[in-house]
């Protein structure tokens, strides 16, 4: 996708690079500073209604207290990511006009943005999904699935507001489950030591010391993984989809071949210049250099 307005669709290529779904706070109207409502938390320090500027967003759209967001209880701004959404709506589907300026497309920019996120989101995955298969099936639907979101993000705005998001939700979940249980199966088929019965989807393992461990191929999908120690540990093939990484300690942990990763679980947990990462996952800056 472009963030130009005269057709900020590109077309499907056999691969996606992920590079395209990385934010550009630059050309977005500070819209994940405005568009979502917040309640006073550990992660935002203060309510915000959604809908509304974030009291520490500057005329400019850029965030007042940008360098020092953790300090001042403001860590969830750190953790966030929009996928690329942000400068596709401002560019593309509003064709550079702010909200700011144009306060009458506020609710539709909006919804436009909340909307666009998810997709991206989408996208994201999928791109690790196609890379991954070997099956000519799960390619195709991974890219009948890619052409349709890039049309929907790529397209006119009352479409893209119709959507059924949900219903494509679903259908990218069960290609991306498809293409986990192939990549986490060549892992089992190459041996390894055996993974404990507690390493599933949706486990809770928060604090559990997982350190040193050859978790390559483990179904972590939706796992609290809050504070565990993953230190020195391979997850090479493990899938993280939707895994709480939060506080979780990846100090030297190898992510580089983990799959459906993202950077906010990165931004949320600790780790630092010696954590493998995939090649289009930057170390967070809040990560230390040892
Ligand atoms: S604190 Fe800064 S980054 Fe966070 S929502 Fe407010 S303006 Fe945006």
């Amino acid at each position: 996708m472009q963030t130009t307005s005269a057709n900020h669709t590109e077309p499907s290529s056999p691969s996606l690079d992920r590079q395209s779904l990385r934010p550009d706070c630059g050309n977005c109207f500070a819209l994940c500073c405005t568009a979502f409502g917040f309640s006073r938390s550990a992660d935002f320090a203060l309510d915000k209604p959604a809908g509304s500027p974030c009291q520490n967003l500057a005329a400019d759209f850029s965030c007042t207290i940008h360098d020092s967001l953790r300090p001042r209880g403001f860590r969830g701004c750190t953790v966030f990511d929009c996928f690329g959404a942000g400068q596709n709506v401002s560019q593309g589907f509003f064709a550079g006009k702010s909200w700011l300026a144009y306060p009458d497309i506020k609710d539709e920019m909006f919804s436009a943005f909340k909307a666009a996120r998810r997709l991206h989101e989408m996208l994201w995955y999928l791109a690790d999904a196609q890379a991954r298969t070997f099956d000519p099936d799960s390619s195709h639907r991974a890219i009948q699935l890619r052409n349709t979101i890039e049309q929907a993000v790529g397209g006119e705005l009352p479409d893209l507001l119709s959507l059924d998001i949900q219903e494509l939700h679903s259908q990218v979940r069960s290609t991306l489950m498809e293409v986990s249980e192939e990549v986490r199966a060549s892992y089992f088929a190459t041996g390894g030591d055996h993974l404990d019965s507690a390493l599933k989807p949706g486990a809770d393992l928060m604090g559990k010391n997982l350190r040193s461990r050859r978790l390559c191929g483990a179904n972590l999908r939706g796992a609290y993984l809050i504070a565990a120690d993953l230190r020195d540990s391979d997850l090479s093939g493990a899938d993280l989809l939707g895994a709480d990484l939060r506080d979780a300690w990846l100090e030297r942990t190898d992510l580089s071949k983990a799959m459906y990763l993202t950077q906010p679980q990165l931004n949320a947990a600790r780790g630092s210049r010696a954590t493998l990462l995939p090649s289009d996952l930057e170390v967070p800056s809040h990560w230390h250099d040892g």
